[in-house]
């Protein structure tokens, strides 16, 4: 029988087949597709004639095809529903895959011939696109160590592998800790708790067989508990199982784990001849170098702990009127915050909620890529990944541009946090392929029969990962290598970061945020509120986001840490980190730093992308409007559809006519007045 991941897929747009896979499947096809792609590399470097263009970069992008079948729902899978199963499938691939990454990216054969390439580039009449593909593939191998011989060789290949399975045990760690938690509340413990709080910890407590209401480690669950939660014994309890991910003893802590990440790390950057791994690492990143990014996380600390001090002081003060004689503590920070908040703004989240449903903002999203991009969205009937998961064809002019599809709620196997991948990525070496793109997101599932209710918060992600989308799906270039989100990793977030700036125009929620039981729209006040407090506790997340920015690029400079948790509290203390304030994420729950390598040393880039994302959406104020026609035109033509093609520098330049400064990022999050 012939294995449905391998055979032609005869799906509605070439959709994975995933209502005749099964994950007995995917095993035998990795085997089978990790050897056919075994055999392109043979046809590669061992081809008699010497090298073109066509039979080495042409063949090298086109290899591996099969594997990418098998993978690409594999690992979407594992990322939105997991079960013991596919878990024990990726401990098997993540060794192999890491094995077979270096048989690509360190071999000697393979360099030989793109080098030879790169040494006659002026003479082979290539496209600017085509020696730009060329650079980074010769770059890549480069970086990988195909140029190393002897011990150095093979111990950077130890590494790689063992690193590949290091940051899967993480992962797995984490997910284990995150599911293992739930704590149930009898009906006194509800006190505060408003009603779409309630019916998430009921919804929670259906999947976890319990009666009643719990609480779980899910964000959107944690969140609005601690910011409700009257129980301060109870918010104690939650916050510090929550921030426990990781380290909690036995089988499932992360700290050796992440000690021993750091160190491999910095062995790898000794091999291929770097300081250490940041300078490694940020070489190819718009930041360039270390202290480039120490420096602007320096420039946005300042300000943002003069405020978090400030904001203590309220709270702290708050918290006493409610006869609490105690110092502020962590998990008193959201609940006095969101009572302040509710003071200051008048407006409380409960009472917000009805009017932001999911499918409105979805159709929000949909919106405004209709009328920045000419995108049209119509909902497609295709079997999916899973029954929460939908789809929609896109199309511009009646021209198929690409699928999107979104699985928005959380669920027991899905990782934590939000994302975007592509399932298929844009490319016409293979002739004329469109994106499969997916948004990931871990919004509260309602119970039946109600709508989806998001917060605030949740419609800036829903948005943010439908930026990424905009990345994938409005991609036009010819390799698949520098195609849709294949940029810098401190470039890749300003489209996603930019699109966020969409939720905030007042015509957009005026027709989309509608009450999900009358249909009436938001008062124009209501919505005024909405949008002032949106920018509101900056301090706060500022502090914990560049806490762990700031111990992110100190862990990868310099030596390694023998103990991770010991220089974390050195480094938050050096930087005066306020007490009622901890890292966004902590080591050993660290899920950007230590899974892979994607974000590691690179967490500052979400803050790199907003001084950009600040200054590029002012272009369309300058420009007469949030939807002004023509830098929408400049965006997707110097931005969105160019993927990877020239520096991030350049493709922004090119964009904005000059660079931006961190002022616009300031002001953006209140943080310029601050002194
Ligand atoms: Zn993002």
């Amino acid at each position: 029988m012939t294995n449905p991941l391998l055979a032609d897929w005869t799906t509605p747009f070439g959709l994975p087949p995933f209502a005749d896979m099964s994950d007995d499947d995917f095993a035998p096809g990795f085997e089978a597709s990790l050897t056919q792609a075994r055999a392109e590399l043979a046809e590669i470097i061992e081809n008699p004639e010497p090298p073109t263009f066509e039979n080495t970069i042409d063949a090298l992008e086109l290899m591996g095809e099969a594997m990418h079948k098998v993978l690409s729902p594999f690992y979407t899978l594992v990322g939105v529903d997991s079960n013991p199963a596919r878990e024990a499938l990726q401990r098997e691939f993540s060794p192999k895959l890491a094995a077979w990454g270096s048989e690509v990216s360190m071999n000697p054969e393979l360099f030989a011939r793109v080098d030879a390439l790169w040494q006659d580039r002026e003479k082979l009449k290539l496209t600017p696109e085509q020696m730009r593909v060329l650079e980074l593939t010769r770059r890549g191998l480069v970086r990988a160590g195909a140029q190393l011989d002897g011990f150095a060789f093979d111990r950077l290949k130890q590494v790689k592998e063992r690193l590949a399975v290091l940051g899967t045990q993480f992962t797995q760690n984490l997910l284990a800790d995150e599911r293992a938690w739930y704590m149930e509340l009898d009906p006194e413990d509800l006190e505060g708790l408003p009603d779409f709080v309630l019916a998430t910890a009921k919804a929670a407590a259906e999947e976890k067989g319990a009666e009643g209401h719990v609480v779980t480690l899910s964000r959107s669950l944690i969140v609005p508990f601690l910011q409700f939660s009257a129980r301060r014994d109870l918010r104690e309890r939650a916050y510090e199982a929550w921030t426990s991910r990781g380290a909690n003893g036995g089988e499932t802590d992360n700290r050796s784990i992440a000690a021993e990440i750091l160190a491999l790390r910095e062995e790898r950057a000794h091999l291929l001849g770097y300081d250490d791994f940041a300078t490694y690492k940020l070489e190819t990143e718009m930041a360039k170098t270390p202290d480039a990014v120490r420096k602007l996380l320096m420039e946005v600390w300042e300000p943002a702990k003069a405020q978090a001090d400030l904001d203590a002081q309220s709270l702290a003060a708050m918290m006493n009127n409610d006869g609490v004689n105690d110092a502020l503590e962590p998990w008193d920070w959201r609940y006095y915050s969101e009572k302040r908040r509710a003071e200051e703004h008048d407006l409380d989240e409960a009472e917000l909620k009805p009017y932001l449903q999911l499918d409105r903002m979805i159709e929000a999203a949909f919106d405004c890529a209709t009328r920045l991009f000419g995108l049209e969205f119509k909902a497609l009937d295709v079997p999916l990944h899973h029954p929460d998961a939908r789809a929609w064809e896109v199309t511009r002019k009646g021209e198929h541009i690409a699928v999107f599809i979104g699985d928005y709620f959380a669920r027991g196997g899905k990782r934590s946090g939000a994302w975007c991948s592509a399932l298929r990525s844009q490319q016409k070496l293979r002739g004329d392929i469109r994106p499969h793109v997916i948004n990931v997101c871990n919004f509260a599932k309602p119970a039946k029969g109600s709508p989806a209710l998001l917060s605030y918060d949740d419609a800036r992600t829903l948005f943010h990962e439908f930026g990424h989308a905009l990345h994938q799906m409005l991609s036009n270039v010819t390799y698949e290598s520098i195609s849709g989100t294949s940029v810098a990793r401190d470039f890749v977030e300003l489209p996603s970061q930019l699109f966020e700036h969409w939720l905030e125009v007042p015509e957009v929620l005026q027709k989309y945020a509608t009450h999900a039981e009358t249909g009436e729209p938001m008062p124009a006040d209501m919505l005024q509120r909405m949008l002032d407090a949106a920018n509101y506790d900056q301090g706060f997340a500022t502090v914990e986001y560049v806490a762990s920015a700031m111990v992110d690029i100190e862990f990868h400079s310099g030596d390694a840490p023998e103990d991770p948790m010991t220089m974390q509290a050195e480094i938050l203390e050096g930087m005066g980190m306020p007490p009622a304030i901890r890292m966004r994420h902590a080591t050993p729950h660290f899920a950007h730093v230590f899974a892979g390598d994607g974000y590691s040393s690179a967490y500052y880039s979400y803050m790199w992308s907003e001084v950009m994302d600040a200054d590029a959406f002012a272009a369309f104020e300058e420009a007469g409007g949030a939807f002004d026609a023509s830098t929408a035109r400049k965006l997707e033509d110097h931005i969105l559809s160019v993927g990877g093609l020239r520096e991030a520098d350049e493709l922004y330049t090119e964009f904005r006519g000059r660079l931006p400064g961190v002022e616009a990022l300031l002001k953006g999050r209140g943080l310029d007045k601050v002194a």
